[in-house]
């Protein structure tokens, strides 16, 4: 199954993805999460990146589009992958189609995933992310059992420095730039499907399983 999310940060794609990943036995390959761990790890990549992201801009295209490629051609990606974060840009989504194109293994499906714009601000605002395993909760929906620690790892949970809510607006009217380009580009391409994203996770993941391909 070769699935990629897209949709504003917050519509819970990062969770969906994960959740799907599991369903099908691939890969969840999150740009925003491999950029992040490049910037922990203080790589000359992550230094580059942490510019745009601190201020809730995009990478630029060649350095994204070069980590995808790289984390497609590992082996654990062979019989799929659920994309998050990516593309984000036209260009993006046509170099993933040529990278596709040359393995002969076309996407299956752009799963847009949709919510109103005040749930935006308020999921966002609350977001909570394990500094270990990337896995999300959130402050007020989805709260730890024990305050700051990951129910699933114990690592530290963190709020990510472009979910700061002076941080939010920027980033929701990037996003209405990014989303609407890409779906079309989906759209044309008859692969979208696009998600009500409101309701427990475990219905919207019903909702996206019910719209792929068999
Ligand atoms: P996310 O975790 O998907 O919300 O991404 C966090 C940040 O990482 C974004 O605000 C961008 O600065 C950067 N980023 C993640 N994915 C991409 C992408 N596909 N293209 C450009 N920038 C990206």
């Amino acid at each position: 199954m070769r699935v990629v999310m897209i949709g504003p940060p917050g519509a819970g794609k990062g969770t969906q993805a994960r959740m799907l990943g599991e369903r099908f036995g691939v890969p969840q390959v999150s740009t925003g999460d491999m950029l992040r761990d490049a910037q922990r790890e203080a790589t000359p990549l992550g230094r580059e990146a942490q510019r745009y992201m601190d201020e809730g801009r995009l990478v630029p295209d060649d350095i994204v589009i070069g980590i995808v490629e790289r984390r497609l051609a590992a082996d654990d990606s062979g019989p799929g992958f659920i994309l998050d974060g990516f593309p984000r840009t036209v260009a993006q989504a046509e170099a993933l189609d040529a990278m596709l194109a040359r393995r002969g293994t076309p996407l299956d499906a752009a799963v847009a995933v949709d919510v109103p714009r005040a749930d935006l601000i308020e999921r966002l605002a609350g977001r909570l992310v394990c500094r270990t395993c990337g896995t999300m909760f959130h402050r007020t929906f989805d709260p730890p059992a024990t305050s700051a620690v990951c129910d699933r790892c114990g690592g530290e949970l963190y709020q990510r420095a472009d979910d700061r809510e002076d941080r939010i607006t920027r980033r929701l009217d990037q996003l209405a730039k990014e989303v609407t380009p890409v779906a079309e580009y989906y759209r044309r391409g008859h692969l979208l499907r696009t998600i009500d994203g409101t309701g427990s996770r475990d219905e919207v993941l019903r909702r996206i399983t019910a719209s792929l391909p068999a």
